[in-house]
């Protein structure tokens, strides 16, 4: 009787073992392929971003600000259906901006338009006045002789690229993490960059940068693009640029503020999780709108679809909306050493976060076991309609999945066209109006099908073998850590 049994077994083992192969069967791909269709023909999306940077506005972490979005969040989330919301603190440094203004006194006296980097010490309460030496880049400067800039304002003119994926970020980004300390190498008293942004508008673009140990701090500030021509051109007539540069910002104390985070419980293995999520901090001149409430907003309404569903993923699905990402990735640190605390790495199936602008999803990336593939491709079919690709050996997960991708945890990205994203990034033009409401639609449709077939597909994405921190800072990262984005 055996054979004949096991036989049986296999035969009808067989056809269930392809469908297997992924583990999710027609119904759920029928229900991803409805989340989808149903995102498109118009989601709420939109309307939460317009809530969050309307009535919370710029969000800078440790400000008042901070603590009104979190509450907003939070509300936001409980009237959205979730199982489950709850606050995890993130404590950081604060960092606040006060007063920041440059001009050239001779030759040719005028202002121009600047902004402190965030992080910056400030002039120390009194303008400061300066000859600028110009460097093309980070790595002229850090060439120039020991104590050649003594008295002098150091000025990196690099400018960054456009490309659709970002990556012209990556090469430029270094003068702003790191122009201030290669400066005070070499003896300057300030530094200042070419903003860190593709657009020839009269917005500076802020963003992080870093002090290191011994060497003295200086003020550093990012001009607009055509300051920054502006600037060349003088130093280009040859006679001396002599500039006043004020800037008032300081470091004060820390802050706690606080992880969102909202659930919808799995229904046969609530301890295994698929997080998505955006970072609810912004930089403090524009209102955040395409960094990063649209990925908030696109990853919670994509969350709470799923919710509504009549039959629960199997797995839970977690929104996080982390605190402090733009000044040291705090909330995607805070979550991820919670979790390796606990033991809760290994349940993590699949992580990806939403933080690059607004522009429609084109590819599908992962980085998961390579039995798990499979199941990637499959949530590349259902995604295709939306002229998304599926792209294996690339990418990377995004800023805040960075430290438990770090420990182990898998990865997925969906990656959105950013041609126009660096024009508006970490400026006062950061608002809502950058936003296409259709383009969001199709995010929320392409993170509803990834994170509902993350947590359907019986099959384990696995972890990945844990980073080895590297031994020194890379120069042309940002300070965050962040790929080139
Ligand atoms: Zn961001």
């Amino acid at each position: 009787m055996r054979t004949p049994l096991l036989l049986l077994a296999l035969a009808l083992a067989a056809p269930l073992a392809a469908s297997d192969d992924i583990g999710l069967d027609a119904q759920a791909i029928a229900a991803a392929a409805q989340l989808r269709d149903r995102a498109l023909e118009g989601s709420e999306a939109f309307a939460f971003v317009e809530g969050l940077t309307t009535e919370v506005g710029p969000r800078l972490a440790g400000t008042e600000a901070d603590a009104r979005a979190v509450e907003w969040t939070k509300r936001r989330f409980e009237a959205m259906g979730f199982d489950r919301v709850y606050l995890e603190p993130v404590t950081f440094p604060v960092w606040l901006r006060h007063r920041e203004s440059a001009e050239v006194l001779s030759p040719f006296p005028q202002k121009l338009v600047v902004t402190a980097l965030g992080g910056s010490i400030g002039t120390g309460g009194a303008p400061l006045e300066a000859e600028v030496v110009e460097f093309a880049t980070l790595d002229e400067l850090k060439a120039a002789p020991a104590g050649s800039l003594a008295g002098k304002i150091a000025f990196i003119s690099n400018r960054m690229v456009r490309f659709k994926d970002g990556r012209g970020y990556g090469p430029a980004v270094g003068a702003r993490s790191n122009g201030a300390v290669e400066a005070a190498r070499k003896g300057a008293v300030a530094v200042l960059i070419r903003s860190i942004g593709t657009s020839n508008d009269r917005f500076a673009h802020t963003g992080n940068m870093r002090y290191v140990p011994d060497v003295p701090r200086i003020p550093a500030g990012a001009l607009s693009n055509p300051d920054a021509d502006q600037l060349v051109r003088m130093l280009r007539a040859g006679q001396p640029v002599r500039l006043r540069l004020d800037i008032s910002a300081e470091t004060v104390g820390e802050y706690t503020s606080h992880n969102v985070i909202a659930e919808v419980t799995g229904r046969e293995l609530p301890g295994e999780v698929v997080t998505i999520g955006g970072h609810l901090d912004s930089w403090d001149q524009g209102t955040g709108a395409i960094d990063d409430g649209a990925g908030v907003a696109i990853t919670a309404v994509a969350g709470a679809m799923i919710g509504r569903l009549e039959r629960a993923p199997r797995r839970t699905i977690r929104v996080i909306a982390y605190a402090n990402e733009e000044q040291g990735l705090y909330g995607g640190k805070a979550y991820a050493e919670a979790r390796a605390a606990a033991g809760e790495i290994g349940a993590h199936q699949l992580s990806a976060e939403s933080d690059f602008g607004a522009g429609r999803v084109y590819a599908l990336r992962a980085g998961v076991t390579p039995a798990a593939w499979p199941v990637i491709e499959r949530i590349g079919q259902v995604l295709a309609p939306l002229g998304v690709a599926t792209e294996q050996g690339v990418g990377g997960p995004g800023p805040d999945v960075g430290p438990i991708v770090a420990k182990g945890a898998t990865w997925a990205q969906l990656a959105q066209d950013g041609t126009d994203y660096f024009d508006y990034h970490h400026t006062p033009n950061d608002t809502l109006d950058k936003i296409d409401p259709k383009a969001l639609d199709q995010q929320v449709a392409a993170y509803a099908v990834l994170a509902y077939l993350a947590a359907e597909t019986t099959v384990d994405f696995g972890t990945l073998p844990v980073a080895t921190p590297a031994p020194a800072p890379a120069p042309a990262q940002d300070p965050a850590g962040k790929p080139a984005r």
